[in-house]
């Protein structure tokens, strides 16, 4: 019997497990939307919804200037590279982006990938061994975990964003005779907006000798006076000795990740990373728009401004709005519901006043804390956020949730 039959064991195992994720509350489901990214999406049942749950924090995903680039690079370097880098797979886009985006996040050198995923999933592998030690945040991203799950290193977790606890890994790393140790966190951390105290990380790893690495997915382009990240805003640009990063997020949305870091880590990278080596090259006009995208940004910081001044309004306004925020400056925004059940049938109500939130509860977040991320954008206009508060208002009341 095939696994075409419906009554193999195996795929009436994979239907008791969907029915408990459905019994349990915890089944995604995906809405489809039919325009371009942008302030405002079309749902699939056809209306104009304002979307507060993108990463697209800079406006870029749909930006003319990129797309235009997209298109140049398109015309000029065609549509697949059918290549991994290393055999015929690198184009003179490849390695200009490569350059741009180590000088961007102030490191030497940059090594792309198909994904942040891989940048991450990639990285320790190759450069740590079993006499190393990796010292990670204990909410750090799904990627890095699993990173570091490939490599062979002493591992250590502290507790989040606890500066004593990651002291006392730093001890007992060095206390077990580690040759090399590094410390690895998100810069910024997605559910809460939690930006890492890469300063403070800093001189810590300077004290025990340990290289510091952060992945500034949700950080890139916006972080910092002039958007390099989340070193720029801790002012320590310059001094972190791996940054990872997405082109799938602020830089423009489409996917893509890089590693950068000293030329000599970037080149050993080459040479042992499995997502580099076994894996296609970044399509040709996602390199070509993301050289766009270094171009704008530095350029102007006229975008990273806006959304500072839209973070700051919303977060103003939606607190007047008698809502609880997790206090920050990011322009993710978590509105604090607790219970499930309110989140989802909050998330709900807003879709059907036009605005497009996501719920997020156990197990994405703790126990009785679950939450409406919401996601800043440049592209947001004030009477986008403007009529989002209102309808948070609005919902808020019918659900009990404000006065
Ligand atoms: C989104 C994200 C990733 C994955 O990025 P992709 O390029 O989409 O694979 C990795 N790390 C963090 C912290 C992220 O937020």
């Amino acid at each position: 019997m095939s696994t075409a039959s419906i009554a193999h064991p195996f795929i009436a195992h994979q239907q008791s497990e969907l029915a408990g994720l459905r019994a349990a509350g915890l089944f995604k489901t995906e809405r489809v939307i039919t325009t371009p990214q942008g302030a405002m999406v079309r749902t699939g049942d056809g209306r104009d919804v304002v979307n507060l749950c993108a990463n697209n924090y800079l406006g870029l995903s749909s930006h003319p200037k990129v797309i235009e680039a997209a298109h140049e690079a398109l015309r000029t370097h065609g549509y697949g590279m059918s290549s991994v880098r290393f055999i015929c797979g690198t184009q003179d886009l490849h390695k200009t982006l490569e350059q741009r985006i180590a000088h961007f996040v102030g490191c030497e050198d940059a090594i792309l990938y198909a994904a942040a995923f891989d940048a991450n999933g990639g990285l320790f592998e190759p450069l740590l061994g079993e006499q190393d030690a990796v010292i990670s945040d204990a909410l750090n991203h799904a990627s890095i975990i699993d990173g570091i799950r490939l490599c062979k290193a002493q591992r250590w977790r502290y507790e989040h964003n606890n500066m004593a606890d990651l002291e006392r890994c730093l001890q007992e790393a060095k206390a077990k005779g580690a040759r090399f140790t590094m410390v690895f966190t998100d810069g910024v951390f997605s559910m809460d907006g939690t930006i890492a105290q890469l300063d403070a990380m800093r001189e810590l790893c300077d004290r025990y000798d340990a290289l510091l690495a952060v992945d500034e997915c949700h950080a890139s382009g916006f972080m910092g006076k002039t958007g390099r990240g989340t070193h720029e805003h801790r002012n320590v640009f310059g001094k972190i000795d791996i940054v990872t990063g997405t082109f799938g997020k602020a830089l423009g949305g489409a996917s893509g990740g890089f590693t950068a870091a000293r030329r000599e880590v970037v080149e050993l990278l080459r040479q042992r990373s499995r997502p580099y080596l076994f894996s296609n090259t970044l399509m040709p006009a996602i390199a070509g728009a993301s050289i766009a995208v270094l171009d704008l940004l530095e350029a102007s910081t006229a975008l990273r401004d806006k959304l500072e001044d839209n973070t700051r309004f919303f977060r103003q306004a939606i607190s007047a709005a008698g809502f609880d925020i997790k206090a920050g400056e990011h322009p993710i925004v978590p509105i604090m519901v607790y219970d499930a059940v309110k989140a989802q049938q909050l998330a709900a109500r807003l879709l059907e006043l036009g605005v497009y939130v996501v719920g997020f509860f156990f197990p994405v977040v703790p126990n009785g804390q679950a939450r409406i991320r919401v996601q800043m954008s440049a592209v947001h206009e004030r009477h986008h956020l403007e009529a989002a508060v209102a309808a948070f208002a609005q919902a808020g009341r019918e659900l009990g949730l404000v006065k």
